[in-house]
C-alpha cells in the first residue's frame, strides 16, 4: 500500500523533525519488513529484519517501522541526525519501560533505544538515568490520584505561553467568582473520588500563576483543598507575585513545594519575552520561599529569543549555585496559542545549551522528561533533582501511572483504570467555565462515573 505521508499524522510528524515549514513530497510503501520511501522522486529501500526490532510489540510494529523508515530516508537525504531519532512522542521513557518489560536489562534497553529508534547515545544514557531515579518513586496504582488545580491568571502573558492565562489586574472581579466555583469543583471532585475509595497521592496547583491571586483568594483556595501530609506543590512562577504573606498562607495550609521560575537570569531577555519581573525580584522571591522551608523548583528555558549558549549557561550555573531541590529545563517550544507560534526558525544554540545541562548536572539527577511538538532542535524538557527530592507528582503524572483529577478552566483529567486512560477536558474559556459551571461539572462526574462505577 502506498501512503502519502501528508495523510498520516504520525509519519508527517517525522518529516516535521527535519522541516520547519514546507517539506518535500514523501510517500511510503511497505512489504513485510521491507519499506520503500520516495522523497521528491528519490527512492530508497529499508529492510528491518534484525532481531532487535522484535522488541517492538507486534501490534505496533508496522506503524513504528514505517516511522523508522521515513526517518532513515530523511536522515540520509538531509545528512542530519536528530537527538531523539525517529521518536516523535511526548514520553520516550515509556519505550524504555517497554524494553524492561520485555526482559531486557537497563544496559540492553539503553543500547536498544539507540539501535531501534536511532536516539543519540547521550539521550539513551539520560533515559537510563531517569529510570534509575524513578525506582522506588514511581507508583503504579488505580487506587490513588493526583489532584491538579488550574489558576488561569498571570501578571502579563509570556511570548511563548499557550496556557489558559489572563492578566489578573484586568480580571480581579472575575477571579473572585472563578475561585468560588473552583473551590466547589475541588470539594465535589475530592468527595466523589473518596466515595469510590480513591486516595490522594499529591496535589499540584498550576496555571497560570496561583500566587497571582490575592491573599484572600489564595487562602480560600487552599482551605478548599484542605489536605496535609502529602506532597503539595503550588506554583509561584512569577517572582513578582510572591510575598511573605502568601508564602505564610501556603505554609499554613500544608504546601510543601513551591516553583519560583526565573526562566533566564538575563534582564534584557526577560523584557523581550514579556515577563514583568527582574532578576533581582527572582532572587528576592527565592529567598522568601526558602525562608519558609519549602522545597523549591526553578524553571529555565533554553532557546529564548536572541540568547546565545553562553547566556543560557550563565543562567543555568546561577541556578545550580542556588541549589534548589529541583531544576526544570525546558527547550523553547513554539506552541499553538503562543504569540511566537508563527515566527520562523529556531534558536540553533539550543542543542549546545541542553548538551551543557546533560554534561553538567553536578549533584542533580535527571528524574523525568517529556517532549513537545515544535520544540527547538527537537530536544526535550528535563527535570533534575537533588537525591531523594524528586517530585512524585511530576513522575506519576508524566508516566501516566496514576489518575489525575483536574479542576479549573482548561484542566484535563486523566483516569487511569484497568490499563486504560480516559481523558476529560474542562472548558478552556474562563467565562464559559463560570457561566456553565453546573452542567459542565455534571458532565465531568458522569464521565468519571462511566469509568469508575462500571466495575463496582
Ligand atoms: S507565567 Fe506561565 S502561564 Fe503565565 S503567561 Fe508565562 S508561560 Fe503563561
Amino acid at each position: 500500500m502506498l501512503v502519502d505521508i501528508k495523510t498520516n499524522t504520525e509519519l508527517s510528524d517525522v518529516a516535521k523533525l527535519f522541516y520547519f515549514g514546507d517539506c518535500p513530497d514523501i510517500s511510503l510503501s511497505a512489504d513485510g519488513e521491507s519499506f520503500s520511501v520516495n522523497i521528491d522522486g528519490k527512492l530508497t529501500t529499508h529492510v528491518y529484519d534484525d532481531d532487535c526490532y522484535n522488541v517492538i510489540p507486534l501490534s505496533h510494529r508496522i506503524q513504528r517501522l514505517s516511522k523508522i523508515a521515513v526517518y532513515d530516508a530523511l536522515r540520509d537525504y538531509t545528512g542530519r541526525n536528530m537527538p531523539w531519532g525517529a521518536l516523535t512522542g511526548v514520553r520516550p521513557t515509556k519505550l524504555f519501560y517497554e524494553c524492561l518489560r520485555e526482559g531486557f536489562s537497563k544496559q540492553d534497553a539503553t543500547t536498544l533505544m539507540q539501535k531501534v529508534y536511532r536516539i543519540s547515545e547521550a539521550r539513551a544514557d539520560v533515559l537510563n538515568k531517569i529510570i534509575q531515579s524513578q525506582q522506588g518513586k514511581i507508583f503504579f496504582s488505580d487506587d490513588y490520584y493526583n489532584l491538579y488545580v488550574h489558576i488561569p491568571y498571570c501578571t502579563t502573558r509570556c511570548s511563548y505561553c499557550s496556557f489558559v492565562s489572563l492578566p489578573i489586574a484586568k480580571c480581579m472581579q472575575q477571579s473572585y467568582e472563578y475561585v468560588k466555583l473552583l473551590c466547589d469543583e475541588i470539594e465535589q471532585s475530592m468527595a466523589f473520588l473518596a466515595a469510590r475509595g480513591k486516595k490522594l497521592l499529591s496535589v499540584y496547583i498550576g496555571g497560570g500563576t496561583p500566587t497571582a491571586l490575592d491573599e484572600k483568594s489564595l487562602d480560600a483556595l487552599l482551605s478548599a483543598i484542605n489536605v496535609s501530609g502529602v506532597e503539595y506543590t503550588c506554583e509561584a512562577g512569577r517572582p513578582d507575585t510572591v510575598t511573605k504573606e502568601k508564602c505564610d498562607i501556603m505554609k499554613s495550609h500544608g504546601v510543601t513545594r513551591v516553583c519560583v521560575n526565573p526562566q533566564t537570569l538575563n534582564n534584557e531577555t526577560l523584557v523581550k519575552i514579556g515577563r514583568s519581573h527582574t532578576v533581582k525580584q527572582f532572587y528576592d522571591a527565592y529567598e522568601c520561599a526558602k525562608s519558609c522551608g519549602f522545597d523549591i523548583n526553578c524553571d529555565l528555558i533554553a532557546g529564548l529569543e536572541d540568547e546565545k549558549p553562553d547566556d543560557f549557561i550563565k543562567s543555568y550555573n546561577g541556578i545550580i549555585q542556588l541549589a534548589p531541590h529541583n531544576i526544570t529545563v525546558h527547550s523553547l517550544s513554539k506552541k499553538n496559542g503562543s504569540a511566537i507560534r508563527y515566527t520562523d526558525g529556531e534558536n540553533v544554540g539550543t542543542t549546545e545549551m541542553l548538551n551543557y545541562v546533560l554534561a553538567n548536572m553536578g549533584n542533580y539527577n535527571p528524574y523525568y522528561l517529556y517532549r513537545q511538538k515544535r520544540q527547538a532542535c527537537n530536544l526535550e524538557n528535563i527535570g533534575l533533582s537533588l537525591p531523594d527530592k524528586e517530585c512524585i507528582n511530576n513522575i506519576t503524572t508524566m508516566e501516566e501511572t496514576v489518575s489525575v483529577v483536574a479542576c479549573g478552566a482548561g484542566a484535563i483529567s486523566k483516569l487511569v483504570h484497568d490499563n486504560k486512560i480516559v481523558r476529560h477536558a474542562n472548558v478552556r474559556d474562563v467565562g464559559l467555565y463560570i457561566k456553565e459551571y453546573d452542567d459542565r461539572l455534571k458532565a465531568k462526574h458522569d464521565c468519571f462515573s462511566n469509568v469508575l462505577d462500571k466495575c463496582v
